[in-house]
């Protein structure tokens, strides 16, 4: 390939450099999402180490822009890691970087004053760059959250390409006679491998933005699905959920069961103790509800002190038996606030698929029925709509 590595070199740290004030600005919105300053600090650190590089196309080289432009370019590919780990897990070990950058500054500074030696260096270069690539490559590609999978892929195949890119150089330069090979040599090699690492970094840099815009996104819908208060689902994705249960239910005959429930003298609470003691019942309510369903049911905040719970494949009676549990539970709390000790009861109306059909609208009316047969009954009880309620 008839390619010019000074202009691909000088090309490729410009960019990073760009990339590096991207990701600077990227990182303005990003919320509390964490990693992006790390990989806007390692695209700048690539770059600088780029632009120092290039001094080595006409060797020999400044001694210090060689020893420069290699501790800059790991330490750069150090502070990408960090970034991916603190994006994904929210910490990492900020010596990484610096360890790269130390060892291959010490190493730099043997094989460039000391005992010169072109071949040795580079291929310690290129297993340090290697072995950097490949853990964030690992990082990307393990524990991949749903929503964020394409994003992580396609920054992870950059990493993969580097890796791949460095190992083999490595390996040529090691199988080439001494001092002959480097890097940044003109052998027919390194117009391909200078091309093929712009474009994974690119791509990397391209994937950083990616992952931080679906990250973006997944936090707003979670935002918009989520109660802000007790941090259940709300009504609206409650709704949302419901048809695509129902549907599977008139596919496959099964059951589904709604859970209608409201604390009892709510508004007396608040009276008594305040708006926020009110706010903290809804709390614990919300983490007993939480704690007492299983993991394929649904809890809801569905408006003021009333939440409501999707139960799949499952009877009017096998949901009463857990309201009872629940109901139970709550009434034995005791919730501390403001110095205060407040308890509190619930009653629950029960009804389902079989019983009140299959619209949600026609099931939320039955379990509404159920429940204020419950209040009706003294409160602080379970009621089954087929039971109790039906007209
Ligand atoms: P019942 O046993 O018949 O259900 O009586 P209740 O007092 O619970 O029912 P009512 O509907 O009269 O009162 C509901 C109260 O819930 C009124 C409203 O101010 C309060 N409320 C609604 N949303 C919130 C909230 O987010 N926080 C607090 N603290 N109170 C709320
Ligand atoms: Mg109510
Ligand atoms: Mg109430």
């Amino acid at each position: 390939m008839n390619l010019d590595l000074r202009t691909m070199l000088v090309m490729i740290s410009a960019l990073n450099l760009l990339f590096s004030g991207l990701l600077a600005l990227v990182e303005l919105h990003a919320d509390n999402i964490r990693g992006v300053r790390q990989w806007a600090i390692g695209c700048f650190c690539t770059g600088l180490g780029l632009s120092f590089a290039y001094t080595q196309l006409e060797p020999p080289g400044h001694p210090w822009a060689l020893i420069l432009g290699a501790t800059f370019t790991l330490a750069g590919a150090g502070f990408q890691f960090n970034g991916i780990q603190l994006f994904k897990t929210r910490q990492c070990n900020p010596v990484i970087p610096w360890l790269l950058a130390g060892l291959t500054f010490l190493q730099s500074i043997w094989f460039v004053l000391f005992y010169p030696d072109i071949h040795s260096r580079t291929i310690i270069n290129s297993i340090l760059l290697c072995l950097i690539n490949a853990a964030s490559a690992r990082a990307l590609f393990v524990h991949i959250e749903q929503p964020l999978r394409t994003a992580y892929w396609f920054t992870a195949l950059g990493f993969t390409v580097l890796t791949t890119m460095f190992l083999i150089e490595a390996i040529i330069i090691f199988l080439s006679p001494a001092n002959t090979y480097g890097l940044y040599s003109q052998i027919p090699l390194n117009p391909v491998s200078f091309f093929t690492a712009s474009m994974a970094q690119m791509s990397i840099a391209f994937g950083f933005v990616l992952m931080v815009n679906y990250r973006l996104t997944a936090n707003h819908q979670k935002l918009a699905s989520t109660d802000g208060l007790t941090g259940v689902m709300n009504r609206r994705s409650l709704e949302e959920e419901s048809i695509r249960l129902l549907a599977r239910c008139s596919r496959t005959d099964e059951v589904l069961s709604v859970m209608m429930i409201d604390v009892d003298h709510f508004k007396s609470i608040n009276d008594r103790y305040g708006h926020q003691a009110g706010d903290e019942v809804l709390k614990r309510l919300a983490v007993v509800a939480q704690q007492s369903i299983r993991s394929n049911d649904y809890l809801a905040r569905y408006g003021g002190e009333e939440f409501c719970i999707l139960l799949p494949t499952t009877l009017e009676k096998d949901a009463w038996k857990l309201a009872d549990r629940l109901r139970q539970s709550f009434a034995a709390m005791s919730i501390e606030f403001d110095g205060e000790v407040l308890c509190s009861t619930i009653s629950i109306g029960i009804a389902d698929t079989k019983h009140a059909g299959l619209e949600f609208a026609s099931l939320i009316v039955a379990a509404d029925k159920a429940m204020y047969r419950a209040k009706h009954d003294g409160r602080n009880r379970v009621i089954m709509y087929s039971v109790h309620a039906r007209a």
